[in-house]
């Protein structure tokens, strides 16, 4: 008898067909003598379909509103879950993010666990019953529902598996695991049967939305071992976990496309120390993740112009951020593209491989593919694109470093 923590993502539960198919699979592990703990998303486009509502009020909802609105997502997703198991004739509460004892800071929409105290689960699961908890949800100590960011059912899941030492942790998609690249674009992408957590961060960091990233640094952080399957067949999946020697010997591991950037340009900034801290500051405060900066050289003059790029849903929270900041900053000028993707090579073999950068960017050149910005770590390389260009570069990236 083992503790398993399952988590069904939108499209494994996207309709009542599909929500029995979940009850089918976890009715199986019940009947092995197993306790499972179910952590479910909404139903594919429940979450983007209330969003869209709320933006047809307003650009710049109230943060708290939103998490009141999307958590209501995936509480329809744990009470149908439950109905389901009920009607093969299994016990089954479901429970929201909180009464799961999930409490999170108040930074609302992208809040983080800041501790789990799973009492309620583990005396249900003591009296027999498949415990299905609300995805993407917490509260503050103060009792404000709040989310965990796009994606972050991944990270319920792997949290409770964590908090509850779970013995198995299987994330169910509707790919059967971690693959070279996306493989809706990239159709000959392979299947991974292992990923270091650390390519898998960069990975999911990079726009490769099979894992939401703060999910998979919590797995690193706790140690948390764990499987991406399907939802949909039986097919052995992708294990993600601690790098092992051999994992090496492989230089690029995935290719990501990101097209959820936006890219800003601040025209002619004055070029004194203390300005990039004031705009990056500002920025930070209002929870806005920067991810690549540029400033480019001044050649005498007393400005500079610096370009930095955020996750599009953040842009217009920015705006107003770039907007306040002008009169002490002094720039000339915001410009704004939407137009960019974000394109990525991973691999910890890149660490003691050279050359990679001069392929990518060769790759790039061949298809005419003007690089507007580059970042680099040690298992990264990441450059800006156009984003209409995007999927035909992945393509030849892909082609050139893996087939
Ligand atoms: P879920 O709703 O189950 O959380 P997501 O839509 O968030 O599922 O993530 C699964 C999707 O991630 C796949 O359908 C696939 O298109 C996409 N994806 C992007 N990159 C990869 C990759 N490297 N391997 C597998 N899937 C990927
Ligand atoms: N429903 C949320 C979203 O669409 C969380 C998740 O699916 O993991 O982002
Ligand atoms: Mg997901």
């Amino acid at each position: 008898m083992a503790l398993i923590v399952q988590k069904y993502g939108g499209t494994s539960v996207a309709n009542p067909d599909r929500i029995m198919n979940v009850a089918r699979r976890v009715a199986a592990y019940r009947a092995k003598g197993d306790q499972v703990v179910v952590v479910v998303s909404a139903m594919s486009g429940v979450t983007d379909n209330l969003i869209k509502l709320a933006k047809e009020i307003t650009a710049l909802p109230s943060e708290r509103e939103m998490d009141m609105l999307l958590a209501t997502g995936e509480q329809q997703t744990i009470a149908l879950t439950a109905i389901a198991l009920h009607q093969l004739g299994i016990e089954a509460t479901s429970l929201t993010g909180a009464q799961a004892g999930i409490v999170t800071d108040g930074v609302h929409t992208k809040a983080k666990i800041q501790n789990i105290t799973p009492k309620k689960v583990h005396a249900l699961l003591d009296a027999g019953n498949v415990v299905i908890v609300a995805g993407f949800q917490g509260e503050t100590s103060e009792g404000h529902i709040t989310t965990l960011g796009r994606g972050g059912s991944d990270l319920t899941a792997i949290a409770l598996a964590a908090a509850l030492k779970a013995e198995l942790c299987q994330i169910y998609t509707d790919v059967d695991g971690v693959y070279t690249t996306d493989p809706r674009i990239v159709p000959n992408a392979k299947k991974l049967t292992e990923i270091s957590y650390d390519e898998m961060l960069e990975l999911a960091g990079a726009g490769a939305k099979v894992m939401q990233s703060r999910s998979v640094e919590f797995a690193k952080k706790f140690g948390v071992v764990f499987e991406v399957r399907s939802s949909l067949n039986d097919n052995p999946g992708t294990i993600v976990k601690e790098e092992t020697k051999s994992m090496e010997g492989v230089v690029i591991r995935g290719v990501a496309l990101d097209k959820n950037q936006a890219k800003v340009t601040l025209v002619a900034v004055p070029d004194r120390p203390g300005v990039a801290a004031c705009i990056f500051k500002a920025l930070g405060e209002a929870a806005i993740n920067v991810d690549m900066i540029v400033q480019n050289i001044s050649h005498g003059t007393p400005t500079t112009d610096l370009s930095f790029t955020l996750d599009k849903p953040d842009l217009a929270k920015a705006r107003k951020v770039i907007d306040a900041f002008k009169p002490e900053v002094g720039y000339r000028e915001a410009l704004v593209s939407e137009q960019v993707g974000k394109l990525s090579i991973v691999g910890v073999g890149m660490r003691s491989h050279s050359g990679v950068a001069a392929k990518v960017f060769e790759t790039l050149a061949k298809e005419g593919v003007n690089i507007e910005m580059i970042s680099t770590s040690e298992i990264k390389i990441s450059v800006i694109i156009d984003l209409a260009k995007g999927e035909a570069a992945v393509k030849a990236v892909h082609q050139a470093f893996i087939g």
